[in-house]
């Protein structure tokens, strides 16, 4: 197989890394030999290699910009003839072209001369040439070790490489918009670690399962992925009991950035991921994305700032984590939940009832109770324990 990267925008500098990373990305998936030949990857397969299993892989392998099933032949013109003769004898009548890439200057024959010998030879057997729109198009790629053909170009996802721009700590709620933020995150090159505030409701345990599911399709993407989760009961009700309805949203989503401002400094994370878009409506209004963003110390990247709601699903389709994502769990119980939250939170405000229910003692306990579950892209590294029996509100 040929694997490309795309390589625009890409300074020359980090072009080794980025090539590293996409390697190893790879072999986490794949068992075949993964080779890095002068500006292109290649995979070598076995009689018994998976094909369908290595496609899904490269598919879900951010970096990669396109990739194909080829035959390797040696660096010789009689040998590439040889081959393309064999593809258009194996394939449907109708047109066709050549489409001749030269990596390896050192080879004798330009691109140009290469499409019209291999051309001639393919003509002679009847088959028309059509430049535009063909029918078969065979693609005679000339790299440093061998000659590369193939005929199908497979789509990857595009973005850089998992790792490359570094650790972020991604904040996972289990509806359709925050597992599509990460992934788009994932697709810049950050790493991402999942976090999860585990609220009480009457389906705790479904929740958990659900999160952990989400977790495995987006490790999928990401490579082993930390997941980690903070019960969040107590300070739930500590905001129920004192906090007006109104504001509770506020002071909620500001004791989250609290608590993931310590988990990200232990883990050595840069920035964190929400899945917030602009509506006029709860806590997704620019007074109130101001203050809750004002607990987070790092940048906050939300993704999907430019995107419609429809357009959010579509992605989570593509995914595949739209279908966990709508299970009919809510992760917010509706005790907590104004009918008319604030829409223009002022800061002040908002800081004093912190100081009313005692908000950094409860942050640090809880960061304490923070469990940490691995997972990997074929599921649960380790199991874990049932979800424990949590007292009613
Ligand atoms: P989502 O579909 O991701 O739940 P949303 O449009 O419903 O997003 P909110 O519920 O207001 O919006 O949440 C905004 C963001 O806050 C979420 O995208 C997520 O990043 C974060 N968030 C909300 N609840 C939780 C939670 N329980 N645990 C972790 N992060 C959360
Ligand atoms: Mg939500």
């Amino acid at each position: 197989m040929v694997i490309h990267y795309g390589e625009t925008g890409l300074k020359a500098g980090n072009r080794p890394r980025f090539e590293t990373a996409l390697a190893v990305n790879i072999r986490r998936r794949v068992r075949e030999l993964v080779r890095r030949v002068g500006g292109r990857l290649t995979l070598a397969l076995w009689a018994d290699s998976d094909r369908e299993q290595i496609r899904t892989a490269l598919e879900e392998t951010f970096g990669i910009a396109n990739f194909a099933f080829a035959a390797r032949v040696p660096l010789d013109l009689a040998a590439i003839e040889k081959k393309a003769l064999e593809i258009a004898q194996g394939a449907p009548p109708g047109s066709f072209k050549i489409s001749a890439r030269r990596a390896n200057k050192r080879f004798p024959l330009t691109s140009e001369q290469i499409n019209r010998q291999i051309g001639a030879a393919v003509a002679a057997l009847g088959r028309p040439v059509r430049l535009v729109d063909p029918d078969l198009t065979i693609h005679v790629e000339v790299a440093f070790d061998a000659a590369y053909l193939y005929t199908d170009l497979l789509a990857g996802p595009g973005g850089l490489p998992v790792g490359v721009s570094g650790r972020v700590v991604a904040l996972i709620s289990g509806g359709i918009d925050s597992p599509v933020a990460a992934l788009l995150a994932m697709k810049r090159g950050c790493k991402c670690l999942l976090l999860h505030f585990h609220n009480y409701s009457f389906y705790e345990a479904a929740v958990r399962q659900k999160i952990l599911d989400l977790a495995t399709v987006l490790a999928r993407f990401n490579g082993r992925t930390k997941v980690l989760i903070v019960p969040f009961l107590e300070l739930q009700k500590a905001i129920v009991h004192k906090v007006p309805a109104e504001a509770r949203m506020l002071v909620y989503r500001r004791a989250m950035f609290q608590i993931a401002e310590k988990l990200r400094e232990r883990e050595g994370a840069k920035a964190f991921v929400t899945g917030d878009n602009l509506a006029q409506v709860a806590s997704q209004t620019l007074d109130n994305l101001r203050v809750i963003y004002a607990a987070a110390p790092r940048p906050v990247i939300a993704p999907l700032m430019g995107y419609d709601k429809n357009e959010v699903v579509r992605l989570a389709r593509r995914f595949g984590t739209y279908d966990i994502s709508i299970r009919p769990y809510e992760d917010c119980c509706s005790a907590f939940v104004a009918r008319h939250p604030e829409t223009r939170g002022r800061l002040e405000e908002i800081e004093a009832w912190e100081q009313e229910i005692e908000m950094a003692p409860l942050v640090a306990r809880l960061v304490e109770q923070t469990e940490t579950v691995m997972v990997r892209p074929s599921g649960l590294e380790r199991p874990i324990a049932a979800a424990e029996q949590t007292p009613s509100l």
